[in-house]
């Protein structure tokens, strides 16, 4: 069983060629002209090793190896081809190209397997066409409403189903994908931070993927001049603002061991510099693998917005902006990912996938295994984003070592 380096690079290479902002990252929107040139490339690569195409809801394709058992439950691999503006070569790509590759080497070298092998490419996973991300997976799990696809729009109103038949993108299967019918679930992904660069590890098993609790805090108070004021006279939500933000920070740092809280959206009124603000909102993206921790860390924000701004004599009110439950992987499938990985003498780190991924919608319906891959720098979601090529190989070596025992 050999892994094909070069055919993995023209893979990301061809892959890449289509990109709407040459030169300066990579930006391939779903649906639109270089996502079809990008899916298209895919669609001919599976059709190379004899795979049965399907457009499936929401505009999922698959391509599926056929086993011995031809009614069994297949063994689902893959990512997504969408990117984000100016984002990066591998986000996505890899999880596709490394299935496409481990789904050659079946074939070609004529592994027997029993059950059927689909190699799949999850639409809008990135969000950055319709404003909210793993869409494709969410209706194809049944979580969200082919129905809502009408109505979810782009920002020229055009809808996800309009820019779906645009892209010549007509469903073959309208079928939702059901426990029954899948056995597991394989994802190879670039990790997008650097704990696996830190510590020195070329392959991370992901354990878990972290929940996130995402609010919009917005606190009034009174514009008023800033010369004139007194200090005691002020109601300024700008200040409460800041030591909310700082205890934020405490908050994760205290919560628990993977615990992480952002403040990545501020917005002052009448954003003037001799006026003191009137109104301040922002926001807080707070994760972790663990429900309840994660849940601790909410209510301990929650209840500092509301004691500093009570001291102050502030109104404030929080908005949730979204919700996503932590989920766990398969235990069983990062042991033998582990003892696959052991048999090419590396030494996996076991680790929290703090970013969603496709592959959090389908472990509800499926034992799913995550395969991280080095980022330099930890970067990702901008052009710099890299990953070594080796990596990339030794990630496809364990997922079709992996495949060949099904
Ligand atoms: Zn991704």
């Amino acid at each position: 069983m050999t892994i094909q380096i070069e055919r993995i690079q023209s893979d990301i290479e061809n892959i890449n060629s289509f990109t709407s902002t040459p030169g300066n990252g990579i930006t391939r929107q779903t649906f639109s002209p270089e996502y079809q040139g990008a899916t298209a490339y895919f669609v001919e690569e599976l059709k190379k090793i004899g795979a049965e195409i399907s457009i499936c809801l929401a505009g999922n394709i698959r391509g599926r190896i056929s086993g011995s058992d031809k009614d069994g439950p297949a063994i689902m691999m893959g990512s997504h081809l969408d990117s984000v503006a100016h984002g990066g070569q591998f986000d996505g790509v890899v999880g596709v190209v490394t299935a496409l590759e481990a789904a050659r080497i079946i074939v070609e070298d004529k592994i027997s397997h029993r059950l059927p092998i689909d190699v799949v490419n999850f639409a809008e996973e990135e969000g950055s066409r319709f404003g909210r991300g793993l869409i494709g997976s969410s209706v194809w799990t049944g979580q969200m409403e082919s129905s809502q696809l009408g109505s979810i729009k782009d920002n020229r109103g055009i809808s996800y189903l309009e820019a779906m038949a645009q892209a010549g993108l007509i469903i073959d299967d309208t079928s939702r994908l059901i426990s029954r019918d899948i056995r597991a679930m394989l994802e190879i992904h670039i990790e997008q931070g650097a704990v696996l660069e830190n510590r020195g590890h070329r392959i991370g098993l992901v354990e878990a993927i972290a929940g996130i609790r995402q609010l919009n805090i917005t606190i009034k108070g009174t514009a008023d001049h800033a010369g004139t004021t007194p200090m005691k006279d002020r109601s300024d939500p700008l200040q409460a603002a800041a030591r909310i933000i700082i205890a934020v920070d405490e908050i994760a740092r205290k919560n628990g061991p993977n615990t992480v809280a952002t403040v990545g959206r501020i917005a002052c009124e009448p954003a003037q510099v001799n006026v003191i603000p009137g109104r301040v909102r922002f926001s807080i993206d707070v994760r972790d693998s663990n429900r309840t921790i994660l849940d601790s860390a909410v209510t301990a924000i929650n209840q500092t917005v509301k004691e500093i701004c009570g001291k102050r004599g502030l109104v404030f009110e929080i908005s949730q902006l979204s919700e996503a439950e932590p989920v766990a992987l398969s235990k069983n499938i990062i042991d033998l990912l582990e003892e696959k990985a052991r048999e090419i003498d590396l030494e996996p780190y076991r680790m929290i996938s703090g970013a969603g991924h496709d592959t959090a919608l389908v472990a509800g319906l499926t034992e799913a295994g995550m395969i991280f891959v080095p980022s330099r720098d930890g970067l990702s979601h901008c052009p710099q984003e890299y990953t070594r090529l080796e990596d990339i190989a030794l990630g496809c070596k364990i997922l079709s070592l992996q495949l060949s025992i099904h």
